[in-house]
Order: C-alpha cells, then structure tokens, then sequence
C-alpha cells in the first residue's frame, strides 16, 4: 500500500488504527529522531544547511529520550535527518536499543553509507526510504547491495525533483526504473546484477517538488514526461500543493514531534518547510521544549501556535485527532 509510508498531505488513516489517544490525551505514538546533524553529502536542494552540522546526540542521551518516550506512549521511532543518521558512530546500537525496547524503528536516509549498519541492525529496521535528489541521485548499484543484505525490510525510495534534474529527466527516470525492478532491467541495464537474486520489494517511489521554492510544483510536467516511457504505477507522486498556513490550535506535536540533535523537541517533521527563518533552522528557537520537560507539555496536552507555520502539510492531522478527541455519546450505533 503506498500509503504506507506517506503522509504528508494525504489523509491520515493510520490515526484510526493505533491508539493514538489513551486516557483522553493524545500520546507522542510516533516520534521522529534526528540522531546527528552530521551528513556525508551535499546536495543543493539541502534544508537544514543552516543548522548547526557538527550536533550530534550522544548514546547515552538517545537511550534516556527512548525510555521516556516509551513511557509516554511511543511504539515507533524513524532516524531521519537534517543530516544523515547512519553518520552517527553509534547508529547500530541506536537501532538496536530501540528495537529491544519494543518501539518499532525506520530510517530515512541517502543511502550513500548504509554499509555502516551491519546486517542484522538492518533487518532490524521495519522500514527504509532512501532518499536522492535531482543533484545528488540514489547510488543503485549501491543500493542493491544493500537490499540483499535486508530483504525482509520494507524498503521506499523518495526524490526531490528540483531545478537541478537534467532536461531528460534522466535521473528521475533511474529511480523510477529501480521502483519496478523488472530482473530484466537490471541484467540488461547493470552488467552485474545478474544471476538469482533475493530483491526485496521497494514498495514505492515518493516524487516531491523542491520544497525550497513551494510555489513552482515541478509534478506535472516531470509526470507526463516519465509516462512517455515508464510505468509510474509505484510512483506517489505528492503535489503538495495545497499549502496553507498552519492551524492556531495544532496538536500534531503531542503524536509526532521530532528530537532534534540538541535533544529539543520541533513540534513535526513539517514545520522545517515553513518559508522564512526561523522555522527553516530547526533549532532553538523553532523548539516547544527540551526532551526532559516534554513530559509536562504531554501532560498538560499543550496546544501549539501553528499559525508562525507559513507551510503546513498536516492540516487533516488536526481535524482528525480533534474528532478523536471529540468522543460521540452514542458511539456504538456506527
Ligand atoms: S542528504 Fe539530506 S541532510 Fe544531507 S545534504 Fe542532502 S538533503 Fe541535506
Ligand atoms: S501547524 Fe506547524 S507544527 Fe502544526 S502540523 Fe502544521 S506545520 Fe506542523
């Protein structure tokens, strides 16, 4: 299901399917982790350039954010960036340690260094989305590598399509083919991948338009150029284009705040789109607390000021956790 993996900008159903409010409150369910500034690329659709790039959060921390979050509420952890998790020197015990915690884990990354996690931390993850960008494209020789080594684990790939991508779109048009990954395409296409293979399935493609410039959606162009020659069938191609300015009364960062590498929490894994400064830098200023008083803001279900978001793709988020919050007396006559 494409859904899956998605929700920026889509409805969000998996709200309904976990236990998102317990005692009347909303809980943290899903937190993003930003485990390290630190990246080993450059790509010049890059958001966070402007954070700090030496932040990184030591083990030690990261498993007390983990207990806590634990007690909280949170069942599922994703190791994103700004900056490339798995440059953390301690990201295959980070894995682990939530794992054995009993919170389901994923990681979003470029991709370029996935060697540093070992095997088993890689089976470990539920999830993987591998991200490139019209600068700097996905490595699929690399990556292929990679997938053998964790078949079982469900693996995504998102592009960001911006000014950079060729006239052909020849890039995009790699990812796409790699999406489908008919064994022909890769015997025909890379003389090495040939013989059995154990693939596992990349379950989709998330195509988004530069979100450094919100106003030019490079979607439908690119579309109509891919299906020339393509099947786009795994290809989510996310518009979003209805940007609004975010809700006076947003409880998005009580189910899925982010851990930035300070160990501050960023009220969503939105909220860095925003168009000006300060919101665009991720750090102090943009926080609702540090990690260790997070518990109070849960507790005291503190309602965030979304209107300083001059781009908020999560606005469904907030009617729906309101509707939840709003419990029918009659609730059993469905
Ligand atoms: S991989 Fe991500 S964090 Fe690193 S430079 Fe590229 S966009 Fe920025
Ligand atoms: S209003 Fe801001 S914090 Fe709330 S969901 Fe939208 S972008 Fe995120």
């Amino acid at each position: 299901m494409k859904g899956d993996f998605t929700s920026a900008a889509t409805f969000p159903v998996k709200l309904l399917h976990n236990p998102v409010i317990q005692h009347g409150k909303v809980v943290p369910y899903h937190i993003t982790m930003i485990p390290t500034n630190v990246c080993n690329k450059d790509c010049a659709e890059c958001f966070c350039y402007e954070r700090d790039k030496e932040k990184e959060l030591p083990l030690s921390e990261i498993e007390k954010i983990v207990d806590e979050s634990y007690n909280l509420g949170t069942r599922a952890i994703s190791l994103s960036g700004g900056g490339e998790p798995d440059c953390h020197p301690d990201i295959n015990q980070i894995i682990s340690y939530i794992h054995n915690e009993g919170i389901d884990v994923a990681l979003v990354t470029n991709g370029k260094n996935l060697h540093r996690i070992q095997d088993r931390e890689l089976s470990l993850l539920d999830w993987i989305r591998v991200s490139g960008t019209s600068s700097s494209p996905t490595d699929f020789r690399k990556l292929k590598l990679d997938i053998e080594r964790a078949p079982d684990t469900g693996w995504a790939l998102s592009y960001i399509l911006s000014e950079f991508e060729p006239s052909d779109y020849n890039n995009l048009k790699q990812a796409v083919e790699f999406s489908n990954h008919p064994p022909t395409f890769f015997d025909d296409k890379w003389a090495f991948f040939t013989g059995n293979h154990n693939y596992g399935s990349i379950s989709h493609l998330r195509v988004v338009s530069d979100m450094k410039y919100p106003n030019e959606n490079r979607l439908p162009i690119a579309r109509e150029n891919i299906r020339k020659s393509l099947d786009d069938s795994k290809v989510v191609w996310q518009e979003r284009t209805t940007n609004k300015r975010g809700s006076k009364e947003c409880l998005v960062p009580l189910v899925h705040p982010i851990v930035d590498a300070n160990g501050d929490m960023q009220p969503c894994c939105g909220a860095h789109f925003a168009t000006k400064s300060p919101a665009y830098k991720y750090e102090k200023e943009t926080a609702i607390c540090n990690w260790k008083d997070y518990h109070k803001y849960v507790e005291e279900q503190t309602i965030y000021d979304g209107t300083k978001c001059d781009i908020c793709q999560y606005s469904q988020y907030n009617d729906v956790l309101k509707m939840l919050l709003d419990k029918p007396k009659n609730r059993k006559f469905v």
